[in-house]
């Protein structure tokens, strides 16, 4: 979404309602190059698609070796953008500011995020496209392994993330939020925190970086739910909504979406 593009929809609007006849709409929406569908979404009248993420959390999204942001949600929505006809721009940002930046900063975001019915407050999400379930990172010589001994324990996780609300409601558990969820593994491994909640294949991770010191222990097992990740949209927006949705169908379809798994994901 850029500033002119706003001026064209204010000019639009004024003209459909001071002048009837004023049939031009349509041709002030610069072409995005993609279907027509498309082209009607206010994100997309640049045609460009600026995308919050937070590049912390691999192997969905991290600083590649080129210094720019990578990663499996990376590759996919520039495969998107691609089957769109627009232009793909990565906005790295912090993870909680991620759904309040839609529509002033960003068009939409792609971050591991799980649907929850309180982001859909503020943002509608595309189909979803991975499954997910937050794991327990402890010390090797942890006896932690079922939901009651995280009672009262000091536990780190993303702030603003569904492990962050997860701390939230463990008993007299110690929340201890980290902008950067490595920040709170390496705490964990220096034996400042109990144990870490975060998202499952980020959780395996980082249990390979730091194999002499942690376990990861999956989340059914405290009885953590399932989650769902999907891309977050501006609430409202249905041309873009469809535009997404059809884009990761084809994707699907066409099997570029399995490639992208298992060169980022199931290795
Ligand atoms: N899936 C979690 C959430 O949506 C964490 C996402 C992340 O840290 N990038 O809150």
């Amino acid at each position: 979404m850029r500033k002119k593009m706003i001026s064209a929809i204010l000019a639009a609007a004024l003209c459909a309602g001071l002048i009837t006849g004023c049939g031009t709409q349509a041709s002030t929406a610069p072409a995005s190059g993609g279907d027509g569908a498309a082209a009607q979404s206010p994100a997309l009248g640049d045609g460009v698609l600026t995308v919050g993420t937070n590049a912390e959390f691999p192997p969905f999204e991290y600083i590649g070796d080129s210094g720019q942001p990578d990663g499996f949600d990376i590759a996919l929505i520039k495969a998107i953008g691609e089957k769109m006809g627009t232009e793909v721009e990565i906005e790295n940002m912090e993870f909680d500011s991620l759904v309040a930046s839609i529509g002033s900063k960003t068009d939409c975001a792609i971050a591991g995020m799980t649907v929850t019915e309180e982001r859909q407050k503020s943002v509608d999400f595309s189909d979803s496209y991975y499954d997910a379930v937050q794991y327990v990172l402890v010390k090797k010589d942890s006896d932690i392994d079922e939901a009651d001994d995280l009672v009262g324990k000091v536990i780190g996780n993303q702030l603003g993330t569904t492990g962050d609300f997860l701390v939230e409601d463990i008993e007299n558990a110690e929340n201890r939020q980290y902008n950067k969820p490595v920040d709170a593994v390496n705490d964990l491994v220096n034996g400042r925190l109990d144990a870490v909640i975060v998202d499952q294949n980020p959780a395996k991770v980082f249990q390979e970086k730091f194999a002499d010191d942690i376990k990861a222990i999956d989340g059914a097992q405290f009885g953590f739910e399932a989650e769902k990740y999907a891309i977050a949209l501006p609430k409202g927006d249905a041309a873009l909504a469809d535009a997404v949705n059809a884009a990761l169908k084809e994707l699907k379809d066409d099997g570029t979406f399995d490639k992208l798994v298992s060169e980022y994901i199931e290795q």
